[in-house]
C-alpha cells in the first residue's frame, strides 16, 4: 500500500523549569525515551490504521535502533528496507519541555543523514509496487528526490510533507500529489510577502507546481487545493492534550486513503480525524489511533 521513505529517531524528553544558558547547568525531571522521527511515525500511524506499510530508512547499531525497530515491528511495519549503519548513532531528538508544555528540540540526525539514493535503489521493488510513496525532509534531499522520481515513474502517488521546511527543486515539487504543509511550512515556502489567508496560501503553493496541495490548520482542520476551488475540511473537536505527531498521523491517514482510491478531499476528511485522535494523548506513536479510535467526522 504505502512506502514511507524517512527518518527514525529516539525522542529523549526531559521536563525543565527553565532552560540553561551558555555555560550553565540545570536539573530536569526523569528522562523519557520515546520512538519518533517523522518517517517512523508515519509508518507506524499508517500501519495502525490498517495499511500495509514499509519504511525505507536507517538506524544505528545501538540501543535506540533496537528500540525503534521493536516499536515499528510491533505496529506491523515492514522493515525489510530499514538498514543498520555500523558506526553511526541512531538519530535522536533532544527535547526539553518547559512548564507551559513548550518544546525546545535539537535533532541529531545520526544514521538518518546516511540515507541516500542507494537505499532507494535497494528498495526499488517495494517503491515501484507501492500505491503511495510518502516522504518528509528529515533525510537528505537526494534520497527524497530519488524516491519521488522512482515512485512517480512507476505510477505511484507521491506525497511530500515539507517538514522540516526547506526549499526543494521544482521537479520534486511537480511530482507531489499532494504537497502537505502546515501553516508555518506554507509561510516558509511563500516567503514574507506571500498571502496569509489559508485558501490563498494553498492556491499560491499550487502555482509553484505541485499537482495538489494540502495545508493543515491545527484544530481548524485542513484546506485541500486540487480542483478549481480550494476545499475546506473540518477537524473533529477534541480535548487537546499534546499535539506532537498530529501532522504525522494526518499524513499517514491521508496516504492510506489515497492508496485505497479515495479522492483527495475525502482522504483529507479521514486524515483530519486521525490528526485529531493523535492530539488526545501524549507523545507521538503512543497516541496514534486504530480505526476504532477515530473521533466522528
Ligand atoms: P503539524 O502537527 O504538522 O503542525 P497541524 O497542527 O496542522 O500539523 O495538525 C495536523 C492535523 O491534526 C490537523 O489538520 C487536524 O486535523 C489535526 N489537529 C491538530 N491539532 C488539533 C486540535 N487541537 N484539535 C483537533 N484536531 C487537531
Amino acid at each position: 500500500d504505502v512506502v514511507v521513505v524517512g527518518s527514525v529517531n529516539a525522542d529523549l524528553v526531559v521536563g525543565v523549569e527553565r532552560r540553561p544558558g551558555p555555560g550553565e547547568t540545570v536539573l530536569g525531571a526523569d528522562l523519557a525515551t520515546h520512538p519518533g522521527g517523522k518517517g517512523a511515525n508515519q509508518a507506524v500511524a499508517a500501519a495502525r490504521l490498517g495499511a500495509r506499510a514499509a519504511l525505507v530508512g536507517r538506524v544505528g547499531d545501538d540501543g535506540h535502533g533496537r528500540l525503534l525497530r521493536a516499536s515499528l515491528a510491533a505496529a506491523g511495519v515492514d522493515l525489510a528496507h530499514l538498514a543498520t549503519t555500523p558506526g553511526a548513532p541512531t538519530g535522536v531528538a533532544l527535547i526539553t519541555v518547559g512548564p507551559d508544555g513548550d518544546n525546545s528540540i535539537i535533532v541529531s540526525p545520526g544514521a538518518n543523514a546516511r540515507v541516500g539514493p542507494d537505499d532507494v535503489a535497494a528498495a526499488r521493488a517495494a517503491i515501484t509496487a507501492a500505491s503511495v510513496v510518502s516522504c518528509q525532509l528529515e533525510v537528505p534531499l537526494p534520497a527524497v528526490a530519488a524516491a519521488a522520481r522512482l515512485g512517480a515513474e512507476a505510477g505511484a502517488r507521491v506525497v511530500l510533507n515539507l517538514s522540516p521546511p526547506a526549499l526543494v527543486p521544482d521537479d520534486l515539487l511537480a511530482r507531489c500529489d499532494p504537497l502537505v504543509v502546515n501553516e508555518h511550512e506554507a509561510a516558509f515556502l511563500l516567503g514574507p510577502d506571500g498571502p496569509r489567508d489559508p485558501a490563498a496560501m494553498a492556491e499560491a503553493l499550487r502555482r509553484r507546481g505541485p499537482r495538489s496541495v494540502v495545508v493543515t490548520l491545527g484544530a481548524d482542520g485542513a484546506l485541500v487545493a486540487a480542483g478549481p476551488e480550494p476545499v475546506r475540511v473540518p477537524s473533529p473537536r477534541v480535548a487537546a492534550v499534546d499535539t506532537t505527531g498530529a501532522g504525522d498521523a494526518f499524513t499517514a491517514a491521508l496516504c492510506l486513503r489515497l492508496a485505497r482510491g479515495d479522492a483527495l478531499p475525502d482522504a483529507a476528511r479521514y486524515a483530519a480525524r486521525a490528526g485529531a485522535a493523535a492530539v488526545r494523548a501524549p507523545g507521538a506513536q503512543g497516541s496514534f489511533p486504530a480505526p476504532g479510535d477515530l473521533p466522528g467526522p
